[in-house]
């Protein structure tokens, strides 16, 4: 008996997904680093992306690159993450390449580096405005660079980058962008040398490369999202790009109750399984069914997109979530199995999860 709940991962449309983006990046001069932490680093998915033409793989997590490492993978891997004092090691071991914000991080990098005895690269991170990581000045940004390059004996500054639209919300812009061109072209300057990489962020950097406001000094950008998750774009940031597919992580659950009931709840109403206070529509008696996965395997019940749509995800507590079925051509029966997208946050949950089991499918 097949098990459930199962994601399914769809390794062709992966593959296709990923030529896609990297042809429409590579048109404007710009190469792509596959971010595989969004699907818990899956290991087939990782070699995909490097396949369909990522050329680097990264990930905010190293266990995931020394998964990859240990698989025999070639691709240079890059993490995302600035590290931390106690993975330094592990970092120069098994990955190529980081993004970096602070000094004594980079001083570390070096030291180990020198032990491994390998020249470890750095990316440089600009914060320009979303308040996550990066310096925040460009005279510091400038000073970083001047250290990496002449003083630490065991590092390459491989580039720049700059993150955007994780914390602040705040949207890549041609103006935003031109200040990290700049800042790249100041450094390349001082030290004499064009920089690798000038990496100008992720996903959320496409919508802007698709309607041509990506300056030409930005020749890099670390796509997860865009490539595994590909209905966030038009659902989020209105841009549709040919070809893409949005059914790459399909995620089924079995149907453990179906019934008649009410939609509002019945009785005094305190908070819900979460401590909140939830909304609830009187919408009369309805069709609806529970399926056996829960807040606990998805994180967000409301990030599941039923792929009939004549249901609707009603909402979840740790191991159950609701659906009303009530609108769907089809007669549900007790044990069929319902179809989900998943928006990026139960990609993350679900692919992470032990009670998930995975199934690839080639
Ligand atoms: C997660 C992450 C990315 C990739 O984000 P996507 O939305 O999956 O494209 C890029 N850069 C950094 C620093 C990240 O943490």
């Amino acid at each position: 008996m097949e098990k459930y709940p199962v994601l399914e991962v769809d390794l062709k449309r992966l593959r296709a997904n990923t030529k896609i983006v990297t042809q429409v990046c590579a048109k404007s001069g710009i190469s792509v680093a596959g971010i595989i932490k969004g699907f818990g680093g899956i290991i087939e998915g990782a070699f995909e992306m490097a396949e369909g033409g990522c050329v680097q793989i990264g990930s905010s997590r190293i266990e995931q690159l020394k998964a990859l490492k240990d698989k025999g993978m070639k691709t240079p891997m890059l993490l995302v993450r600035i590290p931390m004092a106690c993975e330094i090691q592990e970092v120069v071991r098994y990955s190529d390449m980081c993004l970096v914000s602070e000094k004594e991080t980079l001083v570390m990098l070096d030291k180990e580096a020198k032990i491994q005895n390998k020249k470890y690269k750095a990316i440089l991170m600009y914060d320009l405005g979303d308040l996550r990581e990066g310096v925040f000045t460009r005279e510091e940004l400038l000073d970083l660079a001047q250290f990496t390059e002449y003083e630490l004996h065991n590092m390459e500054l491989e580039g720049i980058g700059a993150n955007l639209s994780c914390y602040g919300s705040v949207a890549p812009t041609t103006k935003n962008l031109t200040e990290l061109s700049e800042a790249a072209v100041e450094i390349e300057k001082k030290i004499n040398r064009k920089l690798n990489i000038v990496s100008g962020g992720g996903t959320t950097t496409l919508p802007l490369l698709m309607r041509g406001g990506v300056p030409e000094k930005i020749n890099h950008l670390r796509i997860g999202e865009g490539i595994a998750n590909t209905q966030d774009l038009p659902l989020y940031w209105d841009t549709y790009i040919e070809g893409l597919d949005a059914d790459t992580f399909v995620l089924k659950a079995q149907i453990i109750e179906i019934n008649e009931k009410p939609t509002h709840p019945i009785g005094e109403l305190m908070v819900n399984a979460f401590g909140e206070h939830a909304h609830y529509e009187d919408r009369g008696i309805r069709k609806r069914a529970i399926v056996a996965l829960g807040n606990q395997d998805v994180g967000d019940s409301s990030k599941l997109v039923p792929r009939d749509k004549g249901i609707k995800v009603l909402g979840a507590s740790s191991d159950h979530t609701i659906l009303d079925i009530h609108d769907s051509q089809k007669s549900y029966k007790l044990g069929d199995i319902v179809e989900f997208n998943v928006l990026y946050q139960a990609m993350l949950f679900t692919s992470l999860s032990d009670f998930i089991a995975k199934k690839i499918i080639n």
